[in-house]
């Protein structure tokens, strides 16, 4: 189940084939439950996948953003 306390909106949910607009931990959400919700990373730019049982039925929640290291003003 999702997080309990945490809002969102239907902005905060992506689909594959979406570009990552913030990197962050996105906890993944499969269709018919054929896996548990899981946290994943994703790193802005990048695409989400289609997962490899459920295709473009599974869908990515942010839940926590981070910025990716190497874009970083600090680091790069
Ligand atoms: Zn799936």
């Amino acid at each position: 189940m999702l997080r309990q306390g945490v809002p969102r909106t239907v902005l905060d949910i992506f689909k594959p084939g979406d570009e990552v607009s913030r990197s962050g931990i996105y906890q993944v959400i499969h269709a018919n439950q054929h896996a548990k919700p899981h946290e994943v990373t994703c790193v802005y730019s990048d695409r989400f996948p289609p997962c490899r049982d459920c295709r473009q039925d599974v869908r990515f929640v942010l839940m926590r953003g981070a910025q990716h290291v190497a874009s970083h003003e600090h680091f790069k």
